[in-house]
């Protein structure tokens, strides 16, 4: 809905460069083609840090018992 034509589009700042991107466009969140891929460069390159999906204890203790929880899965 854009029941208020006049109001300027929404914008966050670019996670590669900090330009605003247009909130919606086809390379939201970031403000261009270039920058997704920069963005995505980043994250093969290793120059982020993913932290570990799997630290739960319990989940841990599954694994090393050869079991797996299923608790929400009947
Ligand atoms: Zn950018």
């Amino acid at each position: 809905m854009e029941a208020n034509s006049s109001n300027p589009v929404k914008t966050i700042p670019c996670p590669t460069c900090r330009k605003p991107a247009a909130v919606g466009s086809e390379d939201f969140p970031f403000c261009s083609d270039r920058c997704r891929l920069l963005d995505l460069g980043k994250w093969a390159s290793g120059d982020y840090r993913i932290s570990s999906p799997i630290l739960d204890p319990d989940l841990l203790e599954g694994l090393e018992s050869g079991r797996l929880r299923n608790d929400d899965e009947s």
